[in-house]
């Protein structure tokens, strides 16, 4: 079926036709004719299935030249707003309807400018058009639409009570259009109160991702990524973690960090031995770790059951990434939650595979300085346990299976390997050999300016690089470099943090 069947004005099938649709998706079949109709709409479709399109075309032809404003779209995030504008204005461009975005940390005095240009549609997030409607520049008397859009996902932000209060504030006789992707009770008592006899238009789910997957992402500043997923895991605690990076060299980075930061972890990718991956792999698997950090090829294959979480540090360039690494966790029936940290470079990558999974990914706060302190003097000595135990296990190891002929250290050596000379265990050669690889970890000096680096090698940063001292397997961190949070903190973290020797 073509889009001129649905009666769509000339000039919105102009725009439809230079946005080369060539045909209506699903939904768009289904609820335009009926929006057209001015009848009130539940519909449940999810984010790629052109749910856009099916309520601006309609919106855009049923408001007129007038200076108020007709009609309200609200939006969870204000990517989603500035998205749903952006495609409503390429729709409404051979026509005299404008719109305009309004959403929080936007400049309130452009967007009061545009309300006062006398704009037909206003699409925002619920709590930056309450300010506009409280201070009586957004007039609501001649709106006759209402599109709540991703209701699900604005109750989840907590915005029910700012959606009740804009909704009271709107004309009785507008037409009122939920988009959902989901159902909880909180909605469906909110459509029986303020809808008119609502017709439901559901849409067969093709999601790719399984339903017990939570899936999440936070908005986060390229510089601040490491420091996040610090704070993040320290409020999340989960017992097994997959943490996944793009490249080598980040997967070392991040692994580093971790670890300087108390974090049980390991890293695995291609540069890392068989016989070091099998092992991080199985010592993971048993539990005897928290957190792997991995590259996508050097997680391929890897069942681990009961995976509790997965962090993707980086936006995978790969849709299908995208599905693999979050199908780790959520497996045999178990609750999953997966995590994504997105920069705005990421944005629109990141849109593309919420399309490509199908399923809703809802945007998360970042956790305040309040919820990570009180995490982190929650945390229990579990890890710190599991560490003493696998300190232990490895100082057998050591003693049962150094070679009779062990070479003394040769004057080369650091002082500090000439005193530890059980270093020259296999395990220890293989650290080593890791560290020291180019493309292998690189132990870093913490440095004031260390954040705001781009990621990957300079060669100020190759100038300030160190080879990392191996204590029992652990790299040693120098003492100042311990987070206040974590100095704090009066778990035996100390242990670990043993002083660099001279
Ligand atoms: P949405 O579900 O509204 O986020 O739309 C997903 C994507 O599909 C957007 O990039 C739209 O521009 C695009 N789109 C909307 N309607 C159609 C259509 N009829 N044919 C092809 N693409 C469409």
């Amino acid at each position: 079926m073509t889009f001129n069947a649905l009666n769509l004005h000339e000039n919105i099938l102009k725009a439809i036709d230079t946005l080369g649709f060539t045909e209506p998706t699903t939904v768009q079949l289904q609820a335009i004719p009926k929006i057209l109709n001015h009848q009130d709409l539940i519909v449940m479709a999810k984010t790629g299935s052109g749910k856009t399109g099916a309520f601006s075309m309609p919106i855009i032809q049923g408001v007129d030249i007038g200076k108020k404003p007709q009609a309200l779209i609200l939006t969870p995030t204000r990517e989603l707003a500035v998205q749903v504008e952006k495609e409503l204005k390429a729709l409404a461009q051979f026509t005299n309807i404008q719109s305009t975005v309004v959403y929080g940390q936007h400049s309130l005095n452009t967007e009061i400018e545009q309300l006062k240009k006398g704009r037909q549609i206003i699409v925002g997030t619920p709590g930056r058009v309450l300010h506009h409607m409280e201070s009586g520049h957004l007039k609501t008397s001649d709106i006759k639409y209402l599109v709540l859009d991703e209701a699900d996902r604005m109750l989840d932000m907590g915005f029910i009570e700012q959606m009740i209060k804009i909704i009271k504030k709107l004309p009785v006789t507008r037409n009122t259009l939920l988009f959902s992707a989901t159902m909880p009770d909180a909605i469906q008592r909110m459509s029986r109160s303020y809808m008119n006899n609502p017709e439901t238009i559901a849409l067969d789910s093709d999601t790719k991702t399984v339903d017990a997957i939570k899936q999440g992402y936070y908005r986060v500043e390229n510089n601040e990524k490491r420091t996040q997923l610090k704070r993040i895991l320290t409020v999340y605690q989960p017992k097994s973690c997959m943490v996944f990076c793009n490249m080598r060299t980040e997967v070392d980075k991040v692994n580093d960090y971790l670890v300087r930061r108390g974090f049980l972890s390991e890293a695995i990718h291609g540069a890392n031995t068989q016989s070091k991956r099998m092992r991080t792999i199985e010592e993971f698997k048993k539990g005897e770790i928290q957190i792997m950090v991995a590259t996508d090829v050097a997680a391929r294959g890897i069942h681990i059951d009961d995976l509790e979480l997965v962090i993707n540090y980086d936006v995978p360039q790969d849709k299908d990434n995208y599905i693999h690494r979050v199908g780790r966790t959520g497996r045999a029936g178990q609750n999953g939650q997966a995590i994504t940290l997105v920069t705005g470079n990421d944005l629109y990558t990141f849109y593309e595979i919420e399309e490509h999974a199908g399923a809703r990914i809802d945007e998360y706060d970042l956790p305040t300085d309040e919820e990570v302190e009180k995490r982190q003097s929650e945390m229990s000595d579990y890890w710190e346990k599991k560490r003493e135990e696998r300190l232990r296990k490895r100082e057998l190891h050591k003693k049962t299976s150094v070679p009779k002929n062990t070479k003394k250290p040769t004057s080369s050596r650091s002082s500090h390997q000439k005193t530890h000379p059980q270093k020259n265990h296999t395990r220890e050669d293989q650290q080593k050999k890791h560290h020291t690889n180019p493309s292998a970890s690189k132990h870093k000096p913490s440095h004031p300016a260390d954040q705001n680096k781009k990621q990957g090698h300079t060669v100020q940063e190759k100038q300030h690089e160190q080879k990392p001292q191996i204590v029992n397997s652990e790299p040693v961190v120098h003492k100042t470099e311990i987070p206040q949070e974590t100095q704090k903190k009066k778990f035996s973290l100390k242990a670990l943090f043993k002083k660099e020797k001279k």
